[in-house]
């Protein structure tokens, strides 16, 4: 089930639009700080946590929508853990990238998106994580072939990437996927 940190709707059309994926109220956010200065990632980031934050209840969509800032988020949840106000601006970030992708909007960094791709539907397919058949779903996305391909060809040797995947558990894993996309049918129809 969702977790909610408020229940009461938020005042711009993007706030509630990340209300509504995440749970998250943002108009909670007193702006201090905290979760950009935490943030292992924010020196590569466009716009830091809390200013993508406050542009989110400022309704500005463009803005948000067309950031690096959700697509660099590692989350590694320290903005969460230390928001004193409770918004777990992790949830926040992925609520950001699911509106922009509902919106048709290209990701700002379209290389972690096909990684996001490429790894959810390895894992569909295996169960599990099976990392070369995940690096060739990934190159397929890209067609950077022959990037890091010296890095691959070390961990190989290191017998770190294996040629065979293990299938153990692949039937449960699609039951947890037909789920997931069952209630996210049920939602929409119902949003
Ligand atoms: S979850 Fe994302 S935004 Fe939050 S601290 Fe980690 S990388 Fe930064
Ligand atoms: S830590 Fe919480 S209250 Fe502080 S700026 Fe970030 S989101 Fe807002």
């Amino acid at each position: 089930m969702m977790e909610t940190n408020v229940t009461s709707a938020s005042a711009s059309p993007l706030a509630e639009a990340v209300l509504g994926e995440s749970g998250q109220n943002v108009n909670l956010c007193y702006q201090c700080g905290k979760c950009a200065a935490g943030c292992p990632v924010s020196y590569a980031m466009d716009y830091k946590p809390v200013q993508l934050i406050h542009a989110i209840r400022l309704g500005m969509d463009d803005l948000v929508l067309n950031s690096k800032t959700m697509w660099l988020c590692a989350s590694c949840e320290t903005c969460t853990t230390r928001c004193p106000q409770e918004v777990d601006v992790a949830k926040v970030m992925d609520a950001v990238k699911i509106t922009a992708l509902r919106k048709g909007i290209k990701p700002a960094i379209p290389q972690v998106a096909s990684f996001y791709k490429a790894a959810l539907s390895n894992i569909k397919i295996c169960g599990r994580m099976y990392e070369l058949g995940m690096i060739m779903g990934l190159k397929m996305r890209t067609f950077e072939f022959f990037k890091d391909a010296a890095m691959g060809m070390k961990m190989f040797r290191k017998g770190k990437l294996k040629m065979i995947p293990s299938l153990t558990g692949a039937m449960r894993t699609r039951r947890i996927f037909r789920r997931v996309k069952n209630i996210e049918d049920k939602n929409h129809s119902t949003a």
